[in-house]
């Protein structure tokens, strides 16, 4: 079954592309926990950061690089922003598919801990 990140990428499901290369694309959240939330994917589907490999360097590198661009055109690179990936279930990643999420638009609150 297909993720719903890869129905994104080949376009079955619509999303507002705020950027994409050949290795990358980015698009909002669809449920925003911040002001600016922008999820940033690699093409090739890669369910999570334990499935990379050596050759996925080059599309790591373009996710970074994405989140450098996104922040500038979204105006929230010189105040900051948070990148976060989750991976796996104490990651609390949903989507099985490597995301990246650029958070900013305000402080952010800092409370990550266990689940009580
Ligand atoms: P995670 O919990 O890190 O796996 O994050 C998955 C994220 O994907 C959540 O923040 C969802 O709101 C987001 N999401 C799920 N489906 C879509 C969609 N169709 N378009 C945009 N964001 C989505």
């Amino acid at each position: 079954m297909p993720d719903i990140f890869c129905k994104i990428i080949k376009g079955e499901i619509p999303a507002d592309k705020v950027y994409e290369d050949d290795f990358v694309l980015a698009f909002p959240d669809i449920h925003p926990i911040a002001p600016v939330h922008v999820l940033i994917i690699p093409k090739k589907h890669i369910k999570s950061i334990n499935d990379l490999e050596d050759s996925d360097i080059e599309t790591m590198g373009h996710m970074f690089l994405a989140a450098k661009k996104v922040a500038a055109d979204l105006g929230i690179a010189e105040k900051g922003y948070k990148l976060l990936i989750r991976t796996g279930r104490d990651g609390g990643q949903e989507v099985p598919h490597i995301h990246m999420h650029l958070l900013g638009g305000a402080r952010l609150r800092e409370d990550i801990g266990p689940v009580r």
